[in-house]
């Protein structure tokens, strides 16, 4: 009868959790769970009380009007595309390229600046859970209270400690406990010797995020001086979604299955039009025309990574 919270998964809703409204893929938002309460959508009010809690995350929700949505469980991606914006922020292809390369997984300690509005952090929590830590440095009073809330309300506020401080001049406030340090600030070069020192002494892994080659530049000449190896920038492009309508022949299974002699697929069949390969790969194509096309979410930028070792 624990409540919701982002690392872990609960069946049904109950009051304090986040939920999120699911209208569709480009209209939900996040809503607080709440006895008496009320929330309007354009298919009518979903009262708290009677339409959320005790029922099952997942399930459709008829609202006033008739209309209805889904209640979804919160997850770090859902939060990251619903999050009230205090800063850029990081979007889930950044952030896991940064979880694959710094080699994030339960138990890791992580130390992160500036915290923004925690949309990586959310991600790194749920990554280094339930045995992990996370220290996230923020300069800026209002933006590091506003985390700690959040973090509490989400119920992870066990895996998080939120320093309200300069990382330039004051560093993450520990030293030789972090598996991997992240960085999006506007001079991350200033910080680099305080990611070094709050890495363990048998090294780890660092990332700094910059949308400028002259930042990463002298963030490069910055970890270089201060012994890092194996130093990397990459960009994560993003892609522009080309959505078609395909309208394939309906395959006879019977008649591919007796052509290709009771072995269903045969790739040396493919060029046999008669064969299910073969309707598959040759099949009518419909196209369907004017669709526009999407570019994914996002925002250009470089990670560049490196590595702290013993020797
Ligand atoms: N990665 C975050 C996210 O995904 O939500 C967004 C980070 S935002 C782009 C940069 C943050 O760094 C800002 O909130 C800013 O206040 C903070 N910041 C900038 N310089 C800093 C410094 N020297 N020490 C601590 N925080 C700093």
């Amino acid at each position: 009868t624990i409540t919701m919270s982002f690392v872990e998964y609960r069946d049904t809703i109950k009051d304090g959790d986040t939920a999120i409204v699911f209208l569709g893929h480009e209209s939900m938002f996040p809503v607080k769970v709440q006895h008496g309460g009320k929330t309007q959508t354009k298919y009518g009010v979903i009262r708290h009380s009677t339409d959320l809690i005790g029922k099952r995350y997942g399930s459709k929700v008829t609202c006033s009007k008739g209309g209805w949505v889904f209640i979804l469980h919160p997850t770090p991606e859902l939060w990251t595309m619903n999050l009230p914006h205090r800063t850029q922020i990081l979007y889930s292809t950044d952030i896991s390229l940064i979880t694959m390369m710094l080699e994030l997984k339960p138990g890791s300690i992580v130390c992160e600046s500036g915290t923004g509005s925690g949309s990586l952090s959310h991600a790194i929590i749920r990554t280094v859970a339930p045995t992990g830590h996370l220290y996230t440095v923020e300069f800026h009073q209002q933006r590091a209270e506003k985390a700690e809330e959040e973090f509490q309300e989400h119920k992870v506020e066990h895996l998080v400690t939120v320093k309200n401080q300069d990382v330039c001049k004051n560093g993450f406030g520990v030293s030789n406990v972090a598996d991997a340090v992240f960085l999006d600030i506007p001079s991350p070069w200033e910080a680099i010797g305080h990611a070094k020192s709050a890495l363990k002494i048998e090294g780890g892994r660092i990332c700094s995020f910059s949308p400028c080659i002259e930042q990463v530049q002298r963030t490069c000449l910055a970890m270089e001086e201060h012994g890092f190896t194996e130093i990397n920038t990459l960009e994560s492009l993003l892609r522009v979604y080309n959505v078609r309508t395909v309208s394939l022949q309906i395959p006879d299974l019977g008649k591919a299955a007796e052509d290709n002699s009771g072995t269903g697929f045969d790739s040396s069949n493919q060029s046999n039009p008669e064969s299910l390969y073969g309707i598959l790969q040759q099949g009518t194509a419909q196209f369907k025309s004017g669709v526009p096309l999407k570019e994914m979410v996002g925002h250009t930028g470089y990670l560049t990574f490196a590595t702290k070792s013993l020797f």
